[in-house]
């Protein structure tokens, strides 16, 4: 009831993932590439869907663009009648415009500042980042950047070269970080939960460079 604005949602998770976020909650468990659903076994969850009257699903992971499949999965899903929702880190910025077509509305990180990916997330290629942002922004599709604060990284001009790289964009979110013991940096295990205060002094800042600013989880 959360991941698809506005809609009841079934939430399919991708494995693997081209980034190493320190305060990902998926690591442990969708790190690593595995094998997937057969298309049966999918056709057959649809059903169950549609019995617990879930009309949208949202992809998420992992990184979805990195999964072979996701084309024709979205393709699978879009001919049984679902909505689709698509998160996307914003790495594989050729797949996304691939993938646009085939879905509703699409979510992108936004972890940090452009050229602080390689250190924050160990993604090199920010050319790419910023290529997602444009194939988004200019297609027209419904979409959200969102931002997980942390409050140790996520300083002002960081905050504001966020903005700046998603000007325009029709929603951006800034999100409480949550500790958590099985997070992959261990700093960040027993490190504070963002305060609400520091989410709204975020989104002050983004503010002006977007359409709309949420703050989720204050
Ligand atoms: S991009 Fe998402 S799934 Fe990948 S490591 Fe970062 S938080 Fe985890």
């Amino acid at each position: 009831m959360v991941d698809y604005p506005g809609r009841l949602a079934a939430v399919l998770f991708t494995t693997g993932c081209n980034f190493r976020c320190g305060f990902c909650h998926n690591a442990a468990l969708l790190g690593t590439m595995r094998p997937g659903y057969s298309w049966e076994r999918l056709g057959e969850l649809c059903e169950d869907f549609r019995r617990q009257w879930v009309r949208a699903v949202v992809v998420t992971g992992g990184e979805p663009t990195l999964a072979p499949a996701l084309l024709e999965t979205l393709a699978f899903l879009r001919e049984r009648g679902f909505e689709i929702k698509l998160d996307t880190n914003g790495s594989r910025p050729a797949v996304l415009a691939e993938a646009l077509p085939l879905v509703d509305f699409v979510a992108m990180d936004i972890k940090c500042s452009l050229p602080s990916y390689p250190e924050f997330v160990g993604f090199d290629d920010h050319g790419a980042i910023r290529e997602s942002i444009a194939v988004l922004l200019a297609s027209g599709k419904p979409c959200e950047f969102r931002t997980t604060l942390i409050e140790a990284v996520h300083t002002d001009a960081e905050m504001q070269a966020i903005g700046e790289a998603i000007r325009g964009a029709p929603v951006y979110a800034v999100q409480a970080f949550l500790p958590h013991d099985d997070l992959p940096d261990p700093a960040l295990r027993t490190a504070a939960r963002t305060r609400p205060q520091a989410l709204r002094h975020a989104a002050e800042i983004v503010r002006p460079m977007v359409q709309r600013v949420e703050i989720r989880g204050d």
